[in-house]
């Protein structure tokens, strides 16, 4: 029998090959009006497109760049108020939908983005509505209330029950075109969200079960997709693996290596994904009980130390970096300190301080 759990999930999911050409049937049905998009340079001249044809886009904010400053997300808000639109469309990676989340959470509200961006004001109580498109099969950001934003060097996660998208459409047709390395790192981040929502303090029963079977179509499709992109059926597997990895980690949130990523992303600018990805076999190892060999008899695994060399050998696959000397000159206390003191770190269900973090880095060195 589970142990006594709450578990919601507020996001209607719009999934399938073409989805995204419905987008403005999924308008209608949350009555939107006017929405702003929201995305980034590469994608402007699609939304530039879809803009002449789905007439509730009201107007494109494309100038989304990775790791999406506050600057951006107050541009998008003011567009959205200077159009007096009720929704905001994130298309894209994390980035653009992190941005889109911020935005239609700020618009309401009448003070500076700083100020709610360091927690000085709080969000007003009701967000614009929130459509999210993603384009990578990663992120997950399309069914959690999870925002990233940075301002100058200084980079926020927030989590607000006003981020939560009301819709997602998740078109696997979308993520054709992405190159094998970010198909790598985005596949290796949903692995991350999978795995930290599963052995987080606050997993349940649940998304236990959405994670094992991320895990699975991962380790199924992931070397199918980085070695050829077309390949729509590993495209697909890995789009519905994202997903369920986002509903993973959506109520348990993510555990010490996504705290870990943070300080390696500073200090060496290693992508999300990549900076997941470094410590995500140590990590394997160093909280396997019994509830992750479960998950690893369900994603078809003898255990996991089959699970810690198989996520080896993906990095290998894509020459990511898998050795602190890979990343230059590195101050190992210094790092495990701000590991260490990352509040997700508080989420690892083995408690990891700085000695022991220490210890784990010195075997990555
Ligand atoms: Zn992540």
């Amino acid at each position: 029998m589970a142990n006594d759990f709450i578990y919601a999930q507020p996001v209607k999911i719009f999934f399938g090959e073409g989805s995204f050409d419905r987008l403005d049937a999924v308008l209608d049905e949350l009555k939107v009006r006017r929405a702003v998009l929201v995305c980034g340079r590469h994608f402007a001249a699609e939304a530039s497109l879809l803009q002449k044809k789905i007439p509730q886009i009201c107007a494109v904010f494309s100038d989304v760049e990775p790791n999406p400053q506050l600057s951006g997300a107050a541009e998008a808000a003011a567009l959205a108020r200077k159009h007096e639109a009720d929704a905001v469309i994130g298309v894209g990676g994390g980035s653009a939908m992190d941005t889109a989340k911020f935005a239609a959470a700020i618009v309401p509200g009448d003070a500076p983005a700083e100020a709610y961006f360091r927690g000085e004001k709080p969000l007003p109580s009701q967000a614009l509505t929130i459509v999210c498109v993603p384009t990578t099969a990663g992120t997950g950001s399309e069914v959690t209330q999870v925002s990233v934003i940075s301002h100058g060097t200084e980079k926020r996660t927030m989590n607000h029950p006003s981020f939560m998208p009301k819709a997602a459409v998740v078109d696997p047709l979308l993520t054709l075109t992405v190159s094998p390395y970010t198909t790598m790192i985005t596949g290796l981040d949903a692995m991350a969200h999978a795995l930290e929502g599963c052995w987080s303090k606050n997993h349940q029963p649940i998304t236990d079960l959405l994670a094992a079977e991320a895990v699975r179509l991962i380790l199924e499709n992931l070397s199918a997709a980085y070695r050829d992109g077309s390949d729509r059926s590993a495209r697909a597997a890995l789009s519905y693996a994202s997903l369920l990895g986002g509903l993973s980690f959506a109520m348990p949130k993510t555990a010490g290596c996504h705290a870990c990523s943070y300080p390696l992303s500073e200090n060496w600018h290693l992508p999300h994904g990549e900076a997941c990805a470094f410590t995500l076999d140590s990590f394997v190892r160093i909280n396997a009980d019994k509830r992750l060999e479960e998950l690893c008899r369900r994603a078809g695994l003898s255990g996991t130390d089959e699970l810690a060399e198989r996520i080896r050998a993906f990095k290998q696959e894509a020459g990511l970096k898998t050795r602190l000397s890979d990343l230059g000159e590195v101050d190992i206390p210094a790092l495990a300190k701000a590991a260490a003191v990352h509040p997700l770190m508080k989420n690892n269900p083995v408690p990891m301080d700085e000695a022991a973090l220490r210890e784990m880095f010195e075997a990555l060195r």
